[in-house]
């Protein structure tokens, strides 16, 4: 019998709450991204913090054999993981690593970042040990304000690498801030086209990820190192682009109690939800364990942004509007949530929806934040894959459709 016909089937294997992760999806923005970069610049297709949620390892094989040049994570542990699922595409470790872990990284054939004079001692020595020449990219710091070398110290590290066997310098690279404000880009950029003087030619130079990929052309260079697009989002702060990108993922939770409520009684915990009218409540396998519910609060960044935030709570103080995450989507409608979302268990008014025990409903999430939820992979639409919460890998021999179909993403 074929389990997966159904997605009732699919819960029996993965039960009552999935992240549906779309790989033709992933493939097509990523060759989509390709397309718009053409022949001469590199992708390095970012796969960090388990390829942004979908899960590092099938992300970084669909993006290397959709053309991606070289993927990036940010951990050795990160790293070690894609080699040892037999990815064998170059992969470059973004952040700093710890002294401790440059033998694991040369081992594992990782190109490593360097921003200090002590991170190229380290590798050297790591080099010596394992007998076997290290790569590295040297990262310069130009205003985000986090990890790099100060533009001034380039010289001297270069001395430093030309003495030092072993180390071999592949890359150069910065990162951008995103500032509110173009110029601080430009000024970013700049910072980095001063040290590229001092540097031999023939290395790679790297800049730009998603939102400068998109604003800037002339900071492409050699690579671009893209994440964000190749999840089918926009970077923040952006809202068109000219790229068709496709909707990778769909959290999946399942209604698993329904029951009736009449005025005077109250929902969920706190009691803050005092019921007016009669409703049908449905319950639903979803919380902020996985996410929702959950968003990242930032300081207004101008006086409209905070006027947008003052209407907001208070609208939500009111009981009007819709906070991000605070419905449901079934396939008849939208249900708005009622009361506090629990860790595991949300309340949906369902009132006059067709919605019985066992319907599936999507529900928006950062799927970074789900870590522990099962993945089914589908490919056209079937699933061919499902990756278990305690990262066992389940193939599926053959399965027909789960009724999920990548969603294009507003242009
Ligand atoms: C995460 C990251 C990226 C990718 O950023 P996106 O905005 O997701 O494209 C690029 N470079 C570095 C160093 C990163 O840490």
């Amino acid at each position: 019998m074929n389990l997966m016909n159904q997605p009732e089937s699919l819960a029996a294997l993965a039960g009552p709450k999935c992240l549906y992760v779309d790989s033709s999806a992933l493939e097509h923005n990523a060759r989509e991204v390709k397309k718009a970069l053409g022949p001469l610049v590199k992708l390095l297709a970012v796969v960090k913090g388990d390829g942004y949620g979908v899960g590092g390892v099938e992300a970084a094989r669909i993006f290397a054999s959709a053309g991606a040049d070289y993927l990036g994570v940010s951990s050795v542990q990160e790293g070690v993981e894609l080699r040892k699922a037999g990815i064998r595409a170059p992969v470059l470790v973004m952040n700093p690593i710890l002294r401790e872990e440059c033998v694991a990284a040369i081992e594992h054939d990782l190109e490593i970042t360097v921003a200090s004079r002590q991170g190229v001692f380290d590798v050297a020595d790591a080099s010596r040990r394992v007998g076997r020449t290290a790569r590295i990219h040297l990262e310069i710091e130009t205003g985000l304000g986090r990890t790099g070398l100060p533009a001034g110290e380039v010289p001297a590290i270069l001395d430093e690498l030309r003495s030092c066997e072993g180390v071999h310098l592949c890359g150069i690279f910065t990162h951008m801030g995103e500032g509110h404000r173009d110029e601080s880009s430009f000024r970013q950029f700049a910072r980095f086209q001063a040290a590229l003087r001092h540097v031999p030619r023939g290395l790679v130079r790297h800049v730009s990820n998603s939102a400068a990929f998109l604003k800037f052309p002339d900071m492409r260079l050699d690579m671009v190192r893209i994440g964000t697009l190749l999840y089918g989002q926009l970077p923040f702060g952006i809202r068109h682009t000219t790229l068709s990108l496709k909707n990778v993922w769909d959290f999946r939770a399942r209604v698993l109690f329904i029951h009736d409520v009449g005025p005077g009684d109250t929902i969920g915990y706190g009691g803050d939800y005092l019921v007016k009218r009669p409703m049908k409540i449905a319950v639903v396998s979803a919380g902020y364990s996985d996410g929702f519910g959950l968003t990242a609060v930032s300081r207004p960044k101008d006086l409209s942004d905070l006027a947008r935030y003052i209407v907001k709570m208070v609208l939500s103080y009111l009981g009007k509007g819709r906070g991000e995450g605070g419905a449901v989507r079934f396939e008849c409608g939208v249900a708005p949530v009622v009361g506090r979302i629990g860790m595991q268990l949300t309340m949906v008014d369902v009132t006059g929806l067709p919605v019985s025990v066992g319907d599936e409903a999507s529900v928006s999430i950062r799927p970074t934040a789900g870590a522990r939820l099962p993945r089914v992979y589908l490919r056209d639409g079937v699933p061919y894959l499902i990756r278990m919460p305690w990262g066992e890998m389940r193939p599926v021999e053959f399965g027909k459709s789960a009724g999920y179909t990548g969603r294009e993403v507003q242009k």
